[in-house]
């Protein structure tokens, strides 16, 4: 099913569906300056490869600790 804006054309109601022009030239724009950002950024940072859109914790649902607490550690030494 087509999505309609409704007159409000933008970016999220491009992504429903609509394609009216306005909402097609606003995902052009944001196209625009996503290209301008990367652009600038390899300019800035050549040695580096540029930020990638966090990827979400769908892959890994369980988080570790990235470090013991202090008690962990005593424990770990028997000293708690
Ligand atoms: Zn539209």
């Amino acid at each position: 099913m087509k999505h309609d804006c409704q007159g409000n054309p933008s970016l999220t109601n491009y992504g429903r569906g609509c394609r009216c022009d306005l909402c097609r030239s606003a995902k052009s724009l944001y196209e625009q300056e996503r290209r301008d950002k990367a652009r600038k950024y390899k300019a800035e940072n050549p040695d580096k490869t540029p930020p990638k859109k966090p990827a979400g914790k769908r892959d890994n649902p369980v988080v570790y600790a990235d470090a013991f607490t202090r008690g962990e550690i005593l424990r770990a030494r028997g000293m708690a």
